[in-house]
C-alpha cells in the first residue's frame, strides 16, 4: 500500500524570514504565539523574527525545554489562551516545533495530550488544530514538515502524537538562521537528518517519491555535514544541510526503523536525539545489511563510497570526525538498563517498518554493540 501525501507550504531561501508577515496573513493569523527557547533568544533570532511584524507584538513563550514536555505545553497554552492567540509560530529546533504542535492541538481539542498518543489510537481523535507556522533554527529534525510531535508527559512517559493534522501549515526555512549554530549542534542535528534519509529509504513501506527524496537527503547530508561542522559560516554548507533536514522531514512519511525505535526510550532519559541516532546507525545497519543488500549498495553509491567500503564503518568514522560520541558508554548510560530499553524499543511503532524484523533480543544485541 502506498499512501503519498505532501501538504506543506514551504519558503526556502536565505532571508526567507522576512516573509513571515505575509505567510501569517495567508493563514489568517492575527495574534500569534511565538514559541521559542532561551538559546534562540540569546543569539538575537527572536528580535529578528519580531522586527518584521508590524502592529501588536506577538506573545512570546521562550521556556521550551531541550526535550519538550507536557508541562511546558500547558504553560504555553495558558499564555495562548490568556492573550486570545489564533495561531502558533515555532522558532527553534525540533523541541520548539513539537511543542507548538502540541499547543495547537490542545488549544482546539478537549482533554490532555495522553488522549492523543498514537499508541492509544489517539490519531483518529485529532481534527483540525490551530495553525502552526514553523521556522527551524537547526538543520536536522525535519519537524517543520513532519506529522509527529513527541513529548514527555508529567508521568515521565514519552508520548508520540501522529497525524497529518499536526503538519505545520507553513514552514519558513532560512539557512541564514543556522549560521550561528555551534559545531556540536550542527553535528548532532545533522546526523539526525542523515539518519532520517537512511532509515526512511531502508524502511519496508512502499513510497517511491519519498524514497527518491530520502536518497537526495542522504547525498546532501552525507557530503556536507563535515564541512558544515568545521565551517559554520559557510553559506553553501548551511543551505545544503537545511535542505537535507527538510528532505528528511518530507521523507518521514515512508516511515523509519530500528534506529529511531531504539533511540526513543533512550531519548526519554534525556540524551540528544541526533547524537543517539549517530551512535545507533552503525549497529542497526550491520543488523539490517543482509536484508537489504541492494538498498545498502544504492546508499553507498549516492554517498560516493567504493563498493568495497562498509557503510556502517563509514558512518562510525564520520561520527567520530565531527566530534560526536560513537558509544552509548560515552554518554554515561547505565548498561543495566539495556534489557529494559531493548524491550521498549521492540514495542515502538517505528520498529514495525524496520527492513529486518527486530525482537527485544535483537535490540539488546544492537544496544550492547552500541554501548561497547
Ligand atoms: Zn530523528
Amino acid at each position: 500500500m502506498a499512501l503519498i501525501s505532501y501538504m506543506s507550504r514551504i519558503q526556502f531561501d536565505f532571508g526567507a524570514l522576512r516573509l513571515l508577515p505575509g505567510e501569517l496573513a495567508l493563514l489568517g493569523v492575527k495574534r500569534p504565539l511565538l514559541v521559542t527557547d532561551p538559546g534562540v533568544r540569546s543569539v538575537g533570532l527572536v528580535e529578528r523574527a519580531l522586527d518584521g511584524l508590524d502592529g501588536a507584538r506577538p506573545s512570546v513563550f521562550e521556556e521550551t525545554p531541550s526535550n519538550p514536555t507536557e508541562a511546558a505545553a500547558e504553560a504555553a497554552l495558558a499564555l495562548y489562551r490568556g492573550n486570545a492567540c489564533d495561531g502558533v509560530v515555532a522558532l527553534g529546533g525540533g523541541s520548539a516545533i513539537d511543542l507548538s504542535k502540541a499547543v495547537g492541538l490542545l488549544a482546539t481539542h478537549p482533554g490532555s495530550l495522553s488522549d492523543y498518543g498514537v499508541r492509544g489510537g489517539g490519531s483518529a481523535r485529532i481534527g483540525e488544530i490551530a495553525p502552526v507556522l514553523a521556522i527551524p533554527t537547526t538543520a536536522g529534525t525535519g519537524a517543520e514538515v513532519g506529522r509527529a510531535a513527541t513529548l514527555t508527559l508529567k508521568s515521565g512517559r514519552k508520548i508520540a502524537c501522529v497525524s497529518l493534522k499536526l503538519i505545520p501549515k507553513a514552514a519558513i526555512c532560512d539557512p541564514e538562521l543556522t549560521l550561528s549554530l555551534p559545531p556540536m549542534m550542527t553535528a548532532a542535528t545533522g546526523m539526525d537528518a542523515l539518519s532520517h534519509g537512511i532509515e526512511s529509504y531502508l524502511s519496508t513501506s512502499v513510497n517511491p517519491p519519498a524514497a527518491a527524496i530520502a536518497l537526495d537527503c542522504v547525498e546532501r547530508a552525507g557530503r556536507w555535514i563535515e564541512y558544515a561542522v568545521s565551517h559554520g559560516d559557510d553559506r553553501e554548507a548551511r543551505w545544503q544541510m537545511l535542505m537535507a533536514a527538510l528532505e528528511g522531514g518530507l521523507t518521514f512519511q515512508k516511515s523509519l526503523g530500528a534506529v529511531h525505535a531504539a533511540g526513543h526510550p533512550l531519548g526519554a532519559l534525556g540524551y540528544h536525539h541526533g547524537t543517539l541516532n549517530a551512535i545507533l546507525l552503525p549497529p542497526v545497519l550491520r543488523f539490517n545489511a543482509s536484508a537489504v543488500p541492494e538498498k545498502i549498495a544504492r546508499l553507498k553509491a549516492v554517498l560516493g563510497l567504493a563498493p568495497s567500503q562498509d557503510l556502517a564503518d563509514w558512518i562510525e568514522h564520520l561520527t567520530g570526525r565531527i566530534g560526536l560520541p560513537t558509544r552509548l558508554s560515552e554518554l554515561g548510560l547505565d548498561p543495566a538498563l539495556i534489557p529494559e530499553l531493548a524491550e521498549e524499543a521492540s514495542h515502538e511503532h517505528l520498529s514495525e517498518t524496520n527492513p529486518r524484523p527486530a525482537t527485544a533480543a535483537d535490540y539488546r544485541r544492537i544496544l550492547e554493540a552500541a554501548f561497547r
